[in-house]
């Protein structure tokens, strides 16, 4: 079978910079095929919970690559190549695109779905997002844009009037990954987010009385004087759960209610939601 292919073949975990470059080079190759064939990206879905942890309010889109060769991907190794090699507006066109057709499909209020810094670049970038809704025939208040809080630092003057139009046009955007990155309190004042998405690294730290509780319960309450809702993300245990619900967090996301699933799975569980005698959910 791999006989043949020898000059094609690298390691993802072969640290040496020739394995690097390689290993970049057909991850670009193989991606422009997969993005001209439309074979192998695909979305996986995870739900948003309320604070009860039963009631789906909406979900995340996450996008998968099952590769050819080296089975699924995690966006953690194809991301950054696709910033890297100039890919990362065609990827971002088709998770939108996906995601249009996905919440048409299903019988959620709204899909968030992650942008990558680098799309801002496209100053058409607004007037092209809403072209996709219009052509699927989405409202834009079903679909929301995470973007990282890294992302704050490149343009922020192009990033934010693209922001703006996206917002003034009924498009939700929520700050994705807060807490890892520099996001001035001037940002998040000038920015007008929807939503902040409290890191896991800060939700894997609470225990009840620690410095990070007493910092999630800040941020909670900065967000209440912006106005913005509050996620937080990769809530993992009960406790965690109980102590943020106490705080007053109205959004929860994480393997402790659901991992990332496809979308006969989401299906499935919607299902499960809207059925009251149903006892084996998450209690
Ligand atoms: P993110 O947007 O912050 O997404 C949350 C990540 O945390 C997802 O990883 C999800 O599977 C994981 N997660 C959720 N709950 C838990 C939990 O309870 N515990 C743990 N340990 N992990 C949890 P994933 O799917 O590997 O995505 C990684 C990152 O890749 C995303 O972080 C996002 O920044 C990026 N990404 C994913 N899909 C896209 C996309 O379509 N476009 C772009 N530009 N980036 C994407
Ligand atoms: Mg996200
Ligand atoms: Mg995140
Ligand atoms: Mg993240």
């Amino acid at each position: 079978e791999a006989k043949g292919k020898g000059k094609d073949r690298f390691c993802f975990f072969q640290e040496g910079l020739n394995e690097v470059v390689s290993y970049k080079r057909a991850i670009e190759r193989d991606l422009k095929i997969a993005l001209e064939t439309g074979t192998g990206l695909w979305l996986a879905l995870q739900p948003l919970f309320a604070e009860n942890g039963k009631t789906i309010v909406g979900a995340e889109a996450l996008i998968r690559w099952n590769h050819p060769e080296h089975g699924l991907l995690s966006p953690a190794i194809f991301i950054p190549v696709a910033e890297e090699r100039g890919l990362i507006a065609e990827l971002g066109t088709f998770v939108l695109r996906e995601a249009c057709r996905i919440v048409k499909e299903l019988d959620i209020a709204w899909l968030a779905v992650n942008f990558s810094a680098l799309q801002f670049r496209d100053r058409a970038l607004a007037s092209k997002v809403l072209a996709c809704l219009a052509e699927f025939g989405v409202t834009p208040s079903r679909i929301q844009i995470e973007i990282t809080e890294t992302a704050l630092i490149g343009d922020f003057e192009a990033m934010s009037s693209t922001l703006a139009e996206l917002r003034e046009a009924g498009i939700r955007i929520a700050l994705d990954d807060f807490g890892t990155g520099y996001s001035s309190l001037g940002y998040l004042h000038r920015c007008h987010f929807d939503k902040i998405k409290i890191d896991r690294s800060f939700i894997s730290q609470l225990n009840g009385s620690g410095s990070t509780d007493a910092v999630v319960k800040a941020v909670m309450e900065l967000a209440n004087a912006f106005s913005m809702k509050v996620t937080a993300e990769g809530v993992e245990t009960p406790s965690q759960w109980r102590e943020l619900a106490a705080m007053g967090c109205r959004e929860l996301q994480g393997f402790l209610f659901s991992k990332p699933v496809t979308q006969d799975e989401f299906k499935a569980l919607l299902r499960k939601g809207d059925n009251p005698d149903d006892k084996s959910g998450v209690e």
